[in-house]
């Protein structure tokens, strides 16, 4: 299933994309959040669909997408999790993984702006392939977790460098401002990817190549990271785990390349879907 929230921000309605037409489940009511996947709703949907499938109302075309996954209560992230990037970064391949948090306030839908923060001089981007846990994990086996996971989903990790590397300790600064964390379009379950391990990740800048890689390349595998990331927290329903980015950020390049007002955004992972953002100046439209 390719599971899908549309409507304005905050009152996002559930929905799904059957054979490429977005379909609305508002009458399915409920919404992709904790509880959801925590209660087994993917498996309640499925059935619903069976059953009302012919019923379904489509989504109008200029619907804007909103994050597939209700807000979960945390955001986990791997850093350094391919080695180009790790070189492009000057820094050292880790020896284990990097994690970081980031703020669940900072989802958007996969189309929505991206605004830079008034002080930001060095905001960046970074596709991403991300899992949506499917199940409380904690203190999980290698070999049990990919039985954890929900689904995958396309995120970009957008960061701001300076707030990330230069002001001191955590990267966390750097990752967690309003709009920093596009996700979607869409939520595929397992069953819809052959091999999330081996999928094409890409992003272009105002139409030029900047990351172009493959998961097969993850220095951590997706189970690696769900095992490892619960021996220090549980991880939710919902949750979101963000597995790294391939090299060709704009703070790899020389010289460095960051976002400005009217820069625009496309990436994509095979499976997965595309997502579109235009960059823009804080403050935030309020339309
Ligand atoms: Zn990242």
């Amino acid at each position: 299933m390719f599971l899908i929230r549309h409507g304005q921000p905050g009152h996002e309605k559930p929905g799904i994309v059957l054979d490429g037409q977005r379909y609305d489940l508002s009458p399915f009511g409920e919404d992709y959040d904790e509880r959801f996947f925590a209660s087994d709703g993917l498996r309640r949907l499925a059935a619903y669909l069976d059953v009302q499938r012919e019923l379904l109302l489509p989504v109008p075309a200029a619907a804007r997408l909103g994050p597939p996954v209700a807000r979960p209560s945390k955001i986990v992230c791997a850093g350094l999790n391919y080695t180009d990037h790790a070189q492009e970064m000057a820094l050292p391949l880790p020896t284990e993984p990097v994690i970081f948090l980031k703020a669940p306030s900072a989802l958007s839908g996969p189309c929505d702006d991206i605004v830079l923060p008034p002080s930001s001089v060095k905001t960046d981007w970074e596709v991403e392939l991300a899992v949506v846990i499917g199940r409380r994990a904690a203190y999980v086996a290698e070999a049990d977790a990919l039985s954890y996971v929900a689904g995958y989903v396309l995120h970009n990790d957008v960061s701001e460098r300076a707030y990330q590397l230069e002001r001191g300790g955590t990267w966390d600064k750097g990752k967690g401002c309003d709009t920093f964390g596009p996700l979607g379009p869409w939520l595929a379950t397992p069953d819809e990817l052959a091999n999330p391990a081996s999928l094409r990740i890409w992003l272009t800048l105002n139409n030029m190549p900047q990351q172009e890689g493959s998961t097969a390349n993850l220095i951590f595998s997706v189970p690696y990271l769900i095992s490892y990331v619960s021996q220090f927290m549980t991880l939710l329903p919902g949750d979101i785990l963000s597995t790294g980015t391939p090299a060709g950020v704009g703070g790899g390049q020389q010289p460095p390349r960051y976002l400005a007002p009217g820069d625009v955004l496309e990436l994509g992972i095979t499976g997965l879907g595309t997502a579109r953002q235009v960059v823009r100046a804080y403050p935030a439209a309020t339309d």
